[in-house]
Parts: structure tokens; sequence; C-alpha cells
């Protein structure tokens, strides 16, 4: 696996909603563990959801984590030399690793409606990963597929999966290996609507803006496999990864984009102070020994995986309650 001396993180939120505690706890050691070590940082956007992506969100989290403290070397509204950085304005890049896989034989179009997917979704899967594909469609031929699309069924491209298992070191969790059947077979590149899937514009995306560390939540660990394995077969390297835990609230539930009392801009609408909430989360990661003002550079000389935790962390709601005194 590729390790540059330097590292090369990146943050990658969603404009989904406001960027909220559990948000801001993984970027905020994702810029540790890159700054830690001399790195840069790339930001990018990741609105390729045009259904769920909303421009103002994305206006607003760049505001919100500068607000915190983060910076970043390349971004939207920094620029840089592998942009754009923001994925809806990366078609031609997706489009073309796509067209790459096709022509390598390992694609092939899926007509089963989201009514047929919704039915397999009680099998066993691993975390989100989703049930896995049965594999209906994988060897449809040519009249059937025609048939298909006689019939007016619009496809969307899967991923012929590699049997091999796919194996890496996690720097915070350790060895892991998983076959890509345990994260649910073959997965989509692109949706029916023409939309692209994740798993190929975060995999391409990393590689072509020279992202060597990624660093994120532990819920995000089942797509990990599906990344390596498009990486290895459009022959980028793959960078190191590290799962971090999740942030709870005080009932164990993860923090969504929902908790609006959780909102970074909420936080911010109060008078908080940011230090307060880099503070909290330096504690929570085991970096600090008490919640304390604190900015995100003051807690770079603490960082080490070793310190972090390996468990979800809950925040009480008295940690909330100090923030907004
Ligand atoms: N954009 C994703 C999210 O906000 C994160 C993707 C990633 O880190 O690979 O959940």
């Amino acid at each position: 696996m590729r390790q540059s001396s330097r590292p090369c993180g990146r943050l990658a939120p969603s404009p989904t909603g406001h960027i909220h505690l559990g948000n801001a706890w993984a970027f905020l050691l994702a810029w540790l563990a890159a700054r830690s070590q001399d790195g840069q940082i790339v930001m990018r956007l990741e609105d390729i959801d045009p259904q769920r992506s909303r421009p103002e969100y994305a206006t607003h989290l760049l505001e919100d984590l500068r607000w915190l403290g983060l910076d970043w070397d390349y971004g939207p509204d920094v620029g840089g030399p592998a942009g754009p950085y923001t994925q809806s304005d990366r078609g031609e890049v997706y489009a073309s690793a796509l067209k790459q896989l096709e022509e390598a034989g390992m694609t092939y179009p899926c007509f089963c409606t989201r009514k047929e997917l919704r039915q397999l979704a009680a099998a066993p899967h691993i975390d989100d990963a989703g049930a896995p594909y049965p594999g209906t469609c994988r060897n449809l031929n040519e009249e059937q597929i025609q048939d298909m699309i006689r019939n007016g069924r619009r496809a969307s491209i899967r991923l012929r999966c590699p049997q091999s298992p796919i194996s890496f070191d996690d720097m915070l969790l350790g060895p892991q290996t998983f076959s890509l059947a345990d994260c649910g077979g073959d997965f989509a590149l692109c949706r029916s609507d023409g939309v692209v899937a994740y798993q190929l514009a975060v995999a391409v995306d990393d590689a072509l803006m020279g992202v060597n560390q990624v660093v994120r939540g532990r819920d995000i660990l089942p797509s990990t496999p599906r990344q390596i394995a498009l990486l290895q077969l459009l022959s980028y390297g793959a960078p190191s990864y590290a799962h971090v835990p999740l942030l709870l609230d005080e009932e164990g539930e993860r923090l969504a984009k929902r908790h609006n009392s959780l909102s970074l801009r909420y936080l911010r609408e109060q008078g908080v102070d940011p230090n307060r909430i880099v503070g909290l989360l330096g504690m929570l990661a085991g970096l600090e020994v008490s919640s304390r003002a604190i900015n995100p550079g003051e807690l770079l000389p603490a960082f080490a995986w070793s310190r972090l935790p390996r468990q979800d962390v809950r925040i009480e709601n008295s940690h909330l309650r100090a923030l907004l005194q």
C-alpha cells in the first residue's frame, strides 16, 4: 500500500444538511492525522446525489468548518491542481473511469427495480453495506438485455466484483480482510438515472487528488474494500485508511444531521466559542485530559493513533449544556 512520507488527507463532506458534532469529530481527527505529520488536506464536496445535496449546505459547511478552526490546502473555495473539487463538476472524470471498467469487461447492466432490491433488505449484511446483491442480472445475454431495454426498463451499471478478498491495514483498527460478497456483492457504479455511485466517485477522486490518507467514520468501513477493489481495477494505488469511532448521543444513537441542536451552525448562532467545541472533541478523543478551550493546532502535539478510542463515544447532555453556558 502506498504511503508517502508526507500524508495528504481529505475532508469529504456531503452537503445534505448542516455539519453536526459527529461530522466535526471525524473531520477534526482527519485534519489532526494529516497536519500532525506536516501533511496536506484536500477539501472535497461530495454533492454527487442531486436529490439530497443543496448548494446552501455546501456554503455553510465550508464556513462552519473554518469557524471551527480547520483549514485545507486545496478545495472548491481555494482551487488546486486536481480540481474541480466539487463532485457535481466532475462528471467527465467519472464517465471515463466507468468506460475503462466497461471496456475491461468488469461491468454489467442491472435492471432490478428498487422494489426488487428492497425485498433483499432482510438478508444478512455488514452494517450499512446493504443486503448482498444476488447477481440476478450478472449473466444476462445480449438478447435478454435488449428485451429489457425494449420493455422500457432502465439499467444501472454494476461492477462484476472480483472473488479475491481485499485486505488492508487500518491505522486504528489493525489488519482487515473482507470479501466483496460480505460487503454487498456486485455494487452499483452508476444509477439507472445516470448518477454516478459514491464508491466510484470517491475511489477515483482520492486517486486523482493525490489523497494517500483517508480518515473517516467506522460506518464507512464496508465501503473501503469496494473502493480498494476499484482502485486496483483502475491501476491506482490505495491510500492508507483509518476508520474512527462514531460520536453517539446520550441514548447511544448515532448523531445525525437531524439533531439540529448539535449542528455547528446552531452552536455558532448560540455564541459558543469554537475552541470549546474543539476542546470537548479533543477530550472525547483522549487527546486532552479535560475539556478546555483550545484550537485545533494546539491539539497537534497530542495526536497519536494509540490514544484514540476504539469504541464509539457518547456525548453527554452535560457536555452540551456546558458548551452552551
Ligand atoms: N461524503 C461522505 C459523507 O459525508 C464521506 C465519504 C468518505 O469519507 O469517503 O458521509
